[in-house]
């Protein structure tokens, strides 16, 4: 019988480990500390994302099983999980640079990565080069011998861009020293595993496909070789973007179902991209799935003919057809995310792409009246109804 008294036991209780049984569903670690009964242990905890865990912004049981699944996924050799997207990207890209280095990278980007690009170059003195994405020669142009990183999206957002991974990697040629470091979000490993095609860091906003269920905002960077998430996870850790348990939790449960979501949705956004194909309110659909996509070959080859869950199209009525049509669909949501079980919807052009003028917007390759929709895993007749609803107000 303890000595002490109750309200020190009570700060105390006894850490009950299964014994006979085994927990089936991953245990959430909610507990940001690791006590130890030998010093020297504990110390060795402190050298790398191999060691011990001690403390949670450097690593967690729960978090781990996520940075497992998903590296395994990817096929990677492990993988550092992050509080959100952009807390990979920063972690990964700040890790990788210094001031008078070099990035090449696409111009179609996420508009987060877009902003942080360029925070690096005012602010850091790092340079950037932006290539279309579409030619090689482009990268191989651009290379210069202070660049560190190319950076690229598999499928772009919104534009539904794909690079073709390997060869805009190969472009860099053999022993260059530059990592290519891809942003797979849209794509999800079930289409694309870029470290097959040579890339080195896979960068996810895990808010989206991979969790599904818009129940978390995460992210998690994949590494193709230890030594280099080892350069990152030391940066990440000063960074302190670090997963929660409890998200990594949730991320691991949505991965569950990541295949069956995925599958659904490719398949529904295909559908939907056909029709819209053929509607006389829209001007053009921007799907890799379609044959008319310029990218559509690629898509062959990189993303197993399949074309990802978001697609794009033009209204013929150009911005205010746009904003009307967001706001007159009831099942879908007017919403800025995208990967969830729901379907999202939503007008570049007033929204994310606000701050540009019209010509900046053709830059990007977004019109006036584009609008991303990002497909869930409802039914497709009911979706396809509630669209064409819409687009009778939009016409
Ligand atoms: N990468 C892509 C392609 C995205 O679409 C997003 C967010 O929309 C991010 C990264 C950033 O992710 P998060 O919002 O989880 O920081």
């Amino acid at each position: 019988m303890s000595t002490e008294h109750p309200e020190t036991r009570v700060v105390h209780p006894a850490v009950t480990t299964p014994a006979g049984s085994r927990p089936l569903g991953v245990p959430i670690y909610q507990s940001h500390l690791f006590a130890f009964d030998d010093a020297d242990e504990m110390a060795a905890a402190f050298d790398g994302p191999d060691g011990a865990f001690f403390y949670n912004r450097l690593g967690n049981p729960t978090v781990r099983a996520f940075e497992n699944a998903v590296a395994d996924l990817e096929g990677g050799v492990s993988a550092h999980a992050t509080a959100s997207g952009m807390g990979a990207i920063n972690a990964v890209l700040m890790a990788l640079l210094k001031s008078g280095d070099h990035v090449i990278a696409q111009s179609c980007l996420y508009g987060g990565t877009y902003t942080l690009l360029k925070d690096l170059t005012e602010r850091w003195g790092v340079e950037v080069t932006y290539v279309s994405g579409e030619d090689p020669a482009e990268v191989r142009d651009a290379l210069r011998p202070e660049t560190k990183v190319l950076y690229l999206e598999t499928i772009a957002n919104p534009t539904t861009q794909v690079a073709d991974l390997p060869a805009l990697a190969g472009a860099l040629g053999e022993g260059s020293g530059v990592l290519t470091v891809v942003d797979n979000t849209f794509a999800t490993p079930l289409l694309c595993r870029p470290i097959e095609h040579g890339v080195d860091i896979v960068v996810h906003s895990a808010t989206k496909f991979l969790s599904g269920h818009s129940d978390i905002v995460g992210g998690i960077a994949v590494f193709a070789d230890a030594a280099v998430h080892r350069t990152v996870w030391d940066h990440a850790v000063e960074l302190g973007s670090t997963a929660d348990p409890f998200a990594a939790w949730l991320a691991l449960r949505g991965l569950a179902t990541v295949g069956l979501r995925v599958a659904r949705q490719n398949e529904t956004a295909l559908e939907l991209a056909r029709r819209l194909s053929g509607h006389p309110a829209v001007r053009r659909v921007d799907y890799p799935g379609l044959p008319e996509h310029p990218q559509h070959e690629a898509a062959g080859r990189l993303l197993g003919g399949r074309g990802g869950g978001v697609l794009s199209f033009e209204l013929a009525g150009g911005r205010a057809a746009g904003r009307t049509f967001v706001e007159a669909v009831r099942l879908v949501s007017l919403a800025p995310s995208l990967g969830d079980v729901k379907t999202l919807v939503m007008h570049p052009a007033s929204t994310s792409h606000r701050k540009l003028d019209a010509a900046a917007l053709a830059a990007a390759g977004i019109g006036e009246g584009t609008v991303r929709l990002s497909v869930g895993i409802e039914h497709p007749d009911d979706l396809w109804a509630d669209v064409e609803q819409a687009l009778a107000k939009a016409g």
